[in-house]
């Protein structure tokens, strides 16, 4: 039995029965596919754009089981699902050009390579972005031809069912998207089951090293979409001000729960104070509460497990050293949010990821050692920078090792931009391009 429950106030929102028989909806993703291959790109296309419509007319009903289900404000959630139909009507519109056969010069009188779809993919989601991280694998390999079966993360179940009805009801056949109820200790069977052609997981490194293994074990092509300890390196000739307002931003969005939040703030000492006096102006004025009060800043945070381990982990932290620029406080998942002074001698605090409302900030002597600390992680998601002088940061920007790197911007997905990590952030890419490619067949014709 899965459970949803309000963060905010703990009442179980629904409850869903496990699926008795997970194999039968796999058959059914596989039959689907024998036919939704075979439809033409542009027939494809247009349920795709009916998909983004029904986002958007349901956009107030989606962001209310958003909120309910993992308690992020419902503004944000509103913004999730308006994001969701961006990128939907991006891709209709770029599919042809992403997945267009490509000329070789070879020395075959005529060759070319044609993305062609591999069949059904196995989507392992958490719970961070609930519509947001499942669509980002669901709309490209849709239009691919390939079908998706989508185990999501337990306590988001409400959601992946409400994804279900609107493929449905925009038009794709019953089967090109379905949910599965499945619990994580289950997902070998669908994984080793040989209508499943690929695994897309986003989450947690034991996650997503268990599902590789599976994958390994399986032969299965696997994308993995995992943590970051991002760094957020500010300059001394940055804009401090806006620098200040956009790390908070970016690491306190979303209760701190997102990958790509700037979770390691490194500072160069010349503008270290004053970019503590203005993070911690615009923290100390952050409003936890009600999801659905539009006073409120900050959002519970999604479990109370999990908050109960944010608040343990802070607190050794503490002990071990680090300084708490403001306290520390829970009920149920209500947290604080605080920020953590530490130094660079405390590196291991950011070899493992922290998913809450608690920023990590840290003095670099110069540039040379901003960019050390940034590097020193197992992580490499995503990565800003903040300077004013071009020429000196477009080097940085490449010493900077992440799957991205932004310059003045905190970093955040969009449609048109590559997505995914290096080292213990996974591999493979989602959105752009290179997203749609990852579970397509890149078959070779050479004609003598
Ligand atoms: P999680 O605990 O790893 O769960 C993610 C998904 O994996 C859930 O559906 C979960 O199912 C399932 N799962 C967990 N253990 C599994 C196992 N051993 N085998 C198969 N499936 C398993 O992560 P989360 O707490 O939901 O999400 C937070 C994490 O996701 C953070 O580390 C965050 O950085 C990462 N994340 C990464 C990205 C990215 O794009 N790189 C984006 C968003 C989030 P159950 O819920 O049933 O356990």
């Amino acid at each position: 039995m899965f459970k949803s429950i309000y963060p905010y106030s703990g009442e179980v929102v629904a409850e869903y029965e496990e699926d008795a028989a997970p194999l039968q909806k796999v058959e059914k993703a596989h039959q689907v596919f024998s036919t939704w291959k075979n439809k033409s790109l542009a027939e494809r296309q247009q349920l795709i754009v009916r998909f983004a419509e029904v986002l958007e007319y349901r956009k107030l009903e989606y962001a209310k089981i958003i909120s309910l289900e993992m308690g992020k404000l419902y503004n944000e959630a509103l913004a999730e699902v308006e994001k969701c139909a961006i990128t939907t009507r991006y891709y209709a519109e770029h599919a042809p050009e992403y997945i267009q056969p490509l000329v070789m010069q070879s020395s075959f009188p005529r060759a070319y390579t044609s993305f062609e779809p591999m069949g059904t993919i196995l989507a392992i989601m958490p719970w961070n972005f609930p519509f947001w991280q499942a669509l980002r694998c669901a709309v490209p390999n849709l239009l691919l031809g390939n079908t998706v079966v989508l185990k999501h993360a337990s306590n988001v179940m409400g959601s992946a069912l409400k994804m279900q009805e609107a493929f449905l009801e925009a038009g794709f056949p019953d089967g090109a998207f379905q949910a599965l109820f499945l619990s994580s200790d289950k997902v070998e069977q669908i994984i080793a089951d040989p209508r499943i052609k690929g695994v897309t997981l986003t989450g947690s490194g034991p996650a997503g090293s268990s599902v590789a293994s599976l994958a390994g074990k399986y032969l299965k092509k696997s994308v993995l979409e995992l943590g970051g300890s991002d760094p957020f390196v500010v300059l001394k000739d940055a804009n401090i001000q806006l620098a200040a307002e956009t790390a908070v931003k970016s690491r306190f969005q979303n209760a701190g729960q997102t990958c790509i939040a700037a979770k390691r703030w490194i500072v160069e000492e010349d503008i270290y104070d004053e970019f503590k006096e203005l993070t911690l102006n615009h923290v100390s004025k952050l409003k936890l509460g009600d999801p659905f009060d539009t006073q409120t800043t900050l959002a519970p945070v999604s479990r109370e497990d999990l908050a109960i381990s944010i608040e343990k982990e802070t607190k050794k932290l503490i002990a071990d050293g680090a300084k708490a620029l403001l306290p520390t406080e829970r009920q149920g998942c209500l947290l604080s949010p605080t920020i953590l002074e530490i130094t660079r001698s405390h590196s291991a605090y950011y070899k493992e990821e922290l998913f809450g409302p608690v920023g990590f900030l840290l003095k670099a002597k110069n540039t040379t050692e901003a960019i050390e600390i940034a590097n020193e992680t197992p992580f490499g998601l995503g990565a800003s920078l903040w300077a004013q002088n071009m020429e000196q940061a477009a080097g940085l920007m490449r010493q900077i090792q992440a799957g991205s790197v932004y310059l003045n911007s905190m970093v955040k997905s969009e449609g048109a931009l590559p997505f995914g990590g290096i080292g213990e952030s996974g591999y493979g890419r989602e959105l752009g391009k290179y997203g749609i490619q990852e579970f397509a067949n890149v078959k070779t014709y050479a004609i003598q």
